[in-house]
């Protein structure tokens, strides 16, 4: 058996980002920039007012109150090609082109007009309420970097640089197949001693999540000329992925099927727990991670391992955060020699502090308290024994609601 950190090193090492693609702007949400983003406007293009009110210069505000002649009106989207001199004034409103000659701004609030005059009664710094050109970005400027995953601010910033067409990562294509003589999906006929496949569509989802596009190929019978069948189908992906069947039994034959028709097997077998049966290898050229059967083992795999490969194929770049530290609430007794990853809540202390309890049944097969966990608490090969208050490495679940 591997160690997790190998194993996760030897399953990333052959992966290569897939190829660009050219998409809307208004498609970019979550995709992977492929290029360094130049600025095509500088921003903003020219000084504008940051307030609605009166461009003046600021030398007529030395004395105040002062009365000034309004000689134009300036609203945003319009110029004015004059210049403001000495005891005159532009009415002017947000976003407008500051005008010659003016170089300070008196807010509304601090005047009154009456016809073609205006009274202002606070003074003003030069460069007051002026956002010069260029505040934000000048063009020629990279503001956003290659491998960056876009959020709605990128999306914004993209498109005030006036890029319309964004050069980002294909969304790496999963085939996922799963196995075995029990498995229904959802909604279809079930025979007495069968149940319902959970693993398929929690893996679509994930990969979905992940800003990869899940292929279900559907589910192979313990039988070999089937799973044969069916695994030849997942071509034209960039990984493909199984669940159950890798494990010790004489049903388990993701193995020694494929092994026979194609699969160059890299290692399989972690000391890892839940999730012990991973392997990962090559099935005719596509990088493949057979995961393990039971729900929980899954998707904690899932987490551990599918997602860096996802980021990898995806073009992310290697972000993974360190795990955070949160208190137990409940003692632990010491680890084997396998990595454990405990299914666990958080709750708030009296200090306002997390403390996380782990759940007391840690099942690999129920789904119940995996879906309502916060976090899986990380225990290393040996760990000791901790005590309530032992401080522990965790993972948090991305949207678990923080408790209050
Ligand atoms: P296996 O690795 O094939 O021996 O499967 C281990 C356990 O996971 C067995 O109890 C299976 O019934 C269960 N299992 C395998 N595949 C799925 C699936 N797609 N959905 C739910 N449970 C599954
Ligand atoms: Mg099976």
């Amino acid at each position: 058996m591997i160690s997790v950190e190998e194993a996760l090193a030897r399953l990333l090492a052959p992966l290569e980002a897939v190829p660009p693609e050219q998409v809307a702007i208004s498609e970019g949400i979550g995709r992977v920039l492929a290029e360094d983003l130049v600025a095509r406007r500088t921003q903003p293009p020219f000084a504008v007012s940051a307030m609605d009110g009166y461009a003046v210069r600021a030398a007529d505000l030395a004395e105040i109150p002062v009365d000034l002649r309004i000689v134009a009106e300036i609203p945003a989207g319009a110029g004015f090609g004059g210049t403001i001199g000495s005891g005159e004034a532009a009415r002017i409103f947000t976003g407008a082109p500051l005008p010659n000659g003016a170089d300070t701004i008196g807010i509304q609030e601090d005047a009154t007009r009456e016809g073609d005059r205006v009274r202002i009664r606070e003074g003003a710094p030069r460069g007051r309420y002026v956002r010069p050109q260029g505040l934000d970005f000048t063009a020629g400027e990279v503001l956003l970097r290659a491998k960056r995953r876009l959020t709605p601010r990128d999306i914004g910033l993209a498109a005030a640089m006036n890029r319309p067409w964004l050069h980002v990562h294909r969304r790496p294509r999963v085939a996922i197949l799963s196995t075995g003589d029990e498995i229904v999906m959802p909604g279809d006929p079930i025979g007495p001693h069968q149940i319902v496949s959970s693993n398929a569509l929690a893996l679509a989802a994930f990969v979905t999540a992940c800003g990869g596009v899940p292929v279900l190929v559907g589910n192979a019978p313990d039988d070999p000329e089937a799973l044969r069948r069916i695994a030849t189908t997942a071509q034209g992906v960039d990984l493909f992925v199984t669940t159950g069947g890798v494990s010790v039994g004489e049903h388990d034959l993701v193995r020694e099927v494929l092994a026979e028709d194609g699969l160059d097997l890299d290692f399989w077998q972690i000391a890892m727990r839940p999730g012990k049966p991973l392997m990962v290898g090559r099935y005719r050229g596509t990088p493949m991670l057979g995961l393990p059967g039971n729900p929980v083992s899954t998707l904690v795999c899932s987490l551990i391992f599918l997602k860096p490969a996802l980021e990898r194929l995806g073009g992310f770049a290697d972000a993974a955060e360190p795990p955070a530290t949160a208190r137990l609430g409940t003692p632990l007794g010491a680890n084997d020699r396998r990595q454990d990853y405990l299914r666990a809540r958080l709750a708030r202390a009296a200090d306002g502090g997390f403390e996380v309890f782990p759940f007391g049944v840690q099942d690999s097969s129920m789904m119940r308290p995996l879906a309502l966990s916060d976090c899986l608490v990380i225990r290393p090969p040996n760990a000791p024994a901790l005590a309530a208050g032992g401080a522990v490495p965790i993972l948090r679940f991305e949207g678990s609601a923080l408790p209050l």
